[in-house]
């Protein structure tokens, strides 16, 4: 490997050590010691000095993959720029690495970072009305496309505050709540961003900017400098004090995402991501999008440069009209049922109102803080309001379900409890289990 000129590959500026490639290699392959990683972080370092790109050299054929090492803030990483679109000048440009090169870019195949250890959700904080302008990249030497979830405990030992910070604005439009059918409500994907936007707009950056004057919910102002979302961002710039760095937020419904990618759904341009892609951590990863992301900007190292996405995170929803917060495709399908309830027991049970709500934070018992999957709110004519927990036991990991385990005795607290597994939702088993939930909704909003 060698280090050489930025944007002009041919000259070669200095030569790597076998042991500076190997510990590069390494530190990427996550397998790296910390001697490895104190060697991968000054090579890095010496190249962004050197305003150089670094060369691979797992090819044998003439043009090598290249490497641009990249600061932000205290943390140092390497982007791989082999070419994303298929135009086939720039591919022989931009060769992908070989396969058994740990920089080998596997399209779309690394998992999106996953939220692993926060499996119980906080508390919501207090209504402070201030967020954060810029959450850090965690590490100094920036963790990287890990392909082993097993080995990044502490990557997601806290929830993404970007993460944090979408469920507050979910929470507080009631994107995640559907009100009971006998209310007239407009569920398109229209008016639930307006229903955010009206939340963003209650919540500060800056003492003079609100969440809302810097977030776009359109792709296409990624694009487009002359956007009035980029102009206003451009307007800010003396307004954010030297402490923090000018940053905005797009919030966007996107069909998929990949670990360091979203695809929006209204562009044909994916948008890449300089860290990475973060989600809830729950059942098959090939069944969990359509999302909402949340994803925040800069404007480069310098603050000069043209807009550049820094961290997203990407929260998988019902569907692209109601942007419901679901945590897995098992969820969708739960959800798929609970809507079918609302509406059967509309039809048969006018008088019995049923709010459906997917909990975004924990909620607080004697026995400690607990988050259920789904919780209902029936009220059957002059009754008391039953509150009634729907959760579902999709195909989890093991730890996933031990944490389940314990919080189980707190959610219990709540209410009564229907389980719903996969199995029950298979076609032979889906009506009889339709039935029991509404007999066990009727039955309990009668005696409430
Ligand atoms: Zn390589």
């Amino acid at each position: 490997m060698r280090i050489v000129v930025r944007n002009g590959p041919a000259h070669s500026l200095a030569e790597l050590t076998e042991e500076e490639a190997a510990a590069l290699r390494a530190w990427y392959g996550d397998s790296a010691s910390s001697g490895e990683k104190a060697i991968a972080l000054a090579v890095i370092r010496r190249a962004k000095v050197m305003n150089g790109w670094i060369e691979c050299d797992c090819l044998t054929c003439q043009s090598q993959p290249l490497l641009a090492p990249i600061r932000q803030e205290h943390t140092y990483s390497l982007r791989r720029l082999t070419s994303m679109d298929r135009d086939p000048f720039r591919q022989k440009e931009r060769p992908n690495h070989t396969s058994t090169c740990p920089f080998h870019v596997d399209k779309d195949a690394t998992p999106a970072l996953l939220d692993r250890r926060y499996h119980i959700r906080p508390l919501r904080k207090s209504d402070r009305s201030y967020i954060d302008a810029l959450p850090a990249l965690p590490d100094r030497l920036a963790d990287v496309a890990n392909h082993d979830i097993n080995r990044s405990p502490e990557r997601s030992d806290r929830p993404s505050k970007l993460g944090g910070i979408l469920w507050r604005l979910l929470d507080d439009a009631g994107v995640n709540v559907v009100p009971p059918l006998q209310d007239d409500h407009d569920l398109t994907l229209r008016n639930q961003l307006s229903r955010l936007r009206a939340s963003a707009k209650k919540l500060r950056v800056l003492r003079t900017w609100s969440f809302n004057a810097l977030l776009s919910t359109w792709a296409a102002d990624y694009w487009t400098p002359e956007s009035r979302w980029q102009r206003l961002l451009e307007t800010s710039r003396p307004d954010w004090p030297g402490t923090l760095r000018r940053t905005g937020f797009m919030l966007l419904f996107a069909k998929s995402v990949s670990a360091q990618a979203i695809m929006p759904a209204s562009s044909s341009r994916p948008i890449d991501v300089l860290g990475k892609v973060r989600q809830p951590l729950r059942g098959d990863p090939a069944r969990r999008g359509p999302y909402l992301c949340l994803l925040n900007v800069d404007f480069g190292d310098d603050d000069e440069g043209s807009v550049r996405a820094i961290q997203a995170y990407a929260q998988p929803v019902y569907n692209g009209d109601t942007l419901f917060p679901v945590e897995s495709g098992f969820e969708r399908d739960v959800s798929h049922l609970l809507f079918w309830l609302q509406a059967s027991l509309l039809e048969g049970v006018p008088d019995l109102r049923i709010k459906i709500t997917k909990p975004l934070f924990a909620a607080e018992t004697p026995l400690g803080p607990c988050r259920p999957d789904f919780v209902l709110e029936a009220v059957y004519t002059d009754h008391r309001p039953a509150t009634l927990i729907v959760e579902a036991f999709g195909m989890e990991t093991e730890e996933y379900r031990e944490a389940k385990d314990k919080t189980m005795p707190r959610i219990k607290h709540l209410g009564p409890i229907f389980s719903i597994s996969p199995e029950d939702l298979v076609e032979a088993n889906a009506q009889a289990t339709a039935r029991r939930l509404q007999d066990w909704v009727i039955g309990n909003a009668r005696h409430g």
